[in-house]
Parts: C-alpha cells; structure tokens; sequence
C-alpha cells in the first residue's frame, strides 16, 4: 500500500501524497491474457479521422447521417413516460423480451427458419458476442480460423483467450475452401484443437467480398465433416447495394440443420452504434452459456437502449429507413470506386464491394501501407486503415482498407485524388 500512497511522515506529520495513482511495476499482477492484448490498430486510427482538415477513409463507423435522431428522441421520451421506471431498471441478463422478439421477426425474415426466443440472445453490440462466444469455447491453443484479411475486433477477441489463430486465404468468391481443408488437416496431424471457423460473409470488413451461395453450402458440410464451430459475423448483410442479390445473401445458419452456427448480427448500422446492440442466434446450450458469462461481463444490457430498438423495429422504423440507407451507401461506394477508376496508377487493385462500408486495395508486393501512411497524412492529408493488422498472418503490409461511409461524396472524389498522387510518388 505504500507504493500506492506514498505519504511520507516528516516530524510527526503525514504530507499529502501529489497523487492517489502513484504508479508500480504491475507487470508481475497482469493476467497471461491481458499480456496478449494488442491496442487496434483502427481504434488508435480513429483519433485521426477526428483531427480538422484530414479526409480520413480509416474509422470504420457508420454515417452518423443515418441515425434517425428525431424519431429516437420521440420513442426515447414515450417509453420513459409511459413505462420510465421498469426502462431504468436492470433487467434480463439474454436481454428485454420486447427485443428478443424483434429479433425473432428479424431472423425468420432473414430466412433463418424455426428461430424462438430460446435461441436469442441480447449483447451489447456483436463485439460483445465474439468476446462471450470466445470465452464459451476457447482454451489457450484451440484454433480458430480467419479469412486472410479478417475483422480486428474478431481476431482480437479470439487472441485474448490464447487462440491459435490461423489465416485461409479469401479470393472473389469469399474463403478458398480447398486452403481451409488443408489448414485442418495440417492442425490435425500437429495434434492442435481446431474448433471454430470465423467468418463474415456478407460485404465482409475489411474487404467488402461476399462469400458466395455455393460456398456457403460447402463451408457447412466442411464444418460438419470436420466437427467445427462456424461463427457467422453478419452485420453488413442489410447494406446491400442491389436488390437482385438479397437472395444469395442466406445465412450459412439458414441452413444448419446440426447446431454448428452461431449467428451473430448487430444494429449498429441498421440504426446506431451508440445503441449498443447485437444479438446471438444459437442452439438453445450455447444460449444458456451466454447467460452464464454475460452475467459476470455486465449483468445486463441498458434497458433502456434495448427498449428504444424494440420500438424502432415494432414502429417500423428500421425497415423503413433500409432503402434510403442503401441508396446512401450505394452513392458513396460508386463515388469512391469511378474515383477510384479514373485516378490511381495501374498495378494497383481494389474490391468493387456490393455492399457494407468498405473497399480494399492491394499494392504491389514491395511497397508497405504504413510507411506510405506518414506521406499521405502529411503531404495530403489523407487518412487510411493499413492492412497488416487485419492479417492473423503477420502478412498484407502491402494492403490497406478505404471506408467511404464517413465522408462527403466530394470529399471521397478528392481523397481519392490525393491518395492516388501519393501512390503515383512511391511506384515511380
Ligand atoms: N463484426 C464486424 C465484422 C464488424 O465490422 C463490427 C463493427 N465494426 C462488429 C462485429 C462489432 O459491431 P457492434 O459491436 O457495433 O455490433
């Protein structure tokens, strides 16, 4: 307690201390879990996307355009009238029964048939999901499986928990099946645990790639046939730039008829992240897990939050507001990528997303995004995500991710611009 508080007794009186948070070497109390935790390279990233004058293509956060504030606010202030005293109360740790069963309507609507409330459960946004699922199932050493490139907040929540984590390649059509066989096969014959595949295949973050129908078929009878745990991460699926293709979209869960998915889906970009919200779909086992490590990570959700979401689904308001989000995102996808098109050097590639938030783009193997990150923040004042941190394989320095949600259309034309003078410098 000394170290702490640090008083020194001179001639019979106690001084006070400059500060209650003396610091000590705490490096012997941390946990071997918290040792393994890396900062996100997108949340130190953010910092930039608030500072003036940068056209930052890092934060990958929804338009905050989209949020429909008014029609919040007036849910907000009848819930807190006509029912304020149960909505500030705790609640539920699965979640508020009004919102459980939005979420049952969601699912059956997203094809996803014979969904109950016993299958649902509530968390605060998906990101709390991949925490709780991780704890539910990973030892230190299981082996968890990425896209090469994946989400960082998915490889981060597996990497805390000691995972193994290893990559599959991705190409158009989503992760490249035959390289999934073999890296199982190769943790087989190594001894090591391999348990869940990890994949997001709908407009995926980083890359924008949708896994395609056939795969998705293929990828469940591989998890069947190699008994693994498919963790299918769906918070794009709704921001589909073409009406045509909703029907390709079905949920690997859709057709689980053995219990090996875990759906997880989010209203973070359907309505606001600041609400934080996402739910689980599940056999009822890991559900009742769910309820045993949530309770220990929060108790419960905001009851509040949740309230507000169940009405904004019973009110229609997220359905609703669906085509006007669309055409937004859609606008400022075309806008990045005719940009895109008419200005960046050859020998450089991108994605041509049909949904979500984000292109990615792939220079040529020698050059390195992060070093070209400092040129382009200084000289043009042009900000990016750099793409290695997205790789479970150390690789991808020559990739970086470009979000179009945040800024204007005529911000996203000339970010474009002044990123593809920066690349010209480097390639000549
Ligand atoms: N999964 C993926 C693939 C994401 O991109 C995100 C957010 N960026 C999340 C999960 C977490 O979202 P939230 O916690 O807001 O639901």
């Amino acid at each position: 307690s000394r170290a702490i508080i640090p008083a020194k007794i001179k001639a019979g009186r106690v001084q006070r201390p400059e500060s209650l948070f003396a610091i000590m070497d705490y490096t012997s109390y941390f946990s071997r879990d918290v040792k393994c935790m890396q900062y996100s390279a997108i949340r130190r990233m953010a910092g930039l996307t608030l500072q003036s004058g940068i056209i930052s293509f890092a934060g990958g956060a929804p338009s905050a355009a989209t949020f429909p504030v008014a029609e919040i606010k007036r849910i907000a202030d009848s819930i807190l009238e006509l029912d304020g005293q149960a909505a500030l109360q705790y609640g539920l740790t699965l979640g508020f029964s009004g919102l459980i069963e939005a979420v049952v309507d969601c699912s059956l609507k997203r094809k996803i048939p014979g969904v109950t409330s016993s299958h649902v459960a509530i968390t605060s946004g998906s990101q709390q999901a991949l925490d709780l699922i991780g704890r539910i199932f990973i030892d230190p050493g299981d082996v968890v499986f990425f896209e090469l490139p994946s989400y960082v907040g998915g490889i981060a929540a597996f990497r805390n928990l000691q995972a193994k984590l290893v990559g599959v390649r991705q190409a158009d059509g989503g992760i490249d099946l035959e390289d999934l066989i073999s890296k199982i096969e190769e943790c087989k014959q190594l001894g090591h645990r391999a348990k869940i595949i990890y994949v997001i295949p709908n407009f995926q973050n980083p890359t924008g790639i949708t896994l395609s129908l056939e795969k998705r078929k293929a990828l469940l009878e591989l998890a069947e046939r190699f008994h693994l745990l498919v963790v299918e991460d769906d918070p794009y699926g709704e921001v589909c730039f073409d009406a045509g293709l909703m029907d390709q979209l079905i949920p690997i869960k859709s057709m689980d008829r053995e219990g090996h998915v875990i759906y997880l889906s989010t209203f973070s970009k359907i309505l606001s992240p600041g609400l934080r919200t996402g739910w689980v779909v599940a056999s009822q086992p890991i559900i009742e897990k769910i309820d045993l490590t949530k309770q220990t990570s929060d108790l419960c959700g905001s009851m509040l939050d949740q309230r507000i979401v169940a009405e904004c689904w019973k009110r229609g308001i997220i359905q609703e507001n669906l085509p006007s989000l669309r055409d937004f995102y859609r606008s400022k996808c075309q806008v990045m990528l005719r940009a895109m098109e008419a200005y960046m050097p050859p020998d450089i590639c991108w994605t041509r997303p049909a949904g979500g938030l984000f292109v990615w783009v792939t220079l040529p193997d020698h050059l390195d995004s992060e070093k070209i990150l400092g040129m382009a923040l200084e000289q043009e004042k042009v900000a990016y995500v750099v793409g290695q941190p997205f790789h479970v394989n150390d690789k991808g320095r020559n990739t970086l991710r470009l979000a179009f949600s945040k800024e204007s259309e005529d911000n996203i034309g000339l970010g474009i611009q002044k990123l593809a003078r920066v690349f010209r410098n480097h390639l000549e």
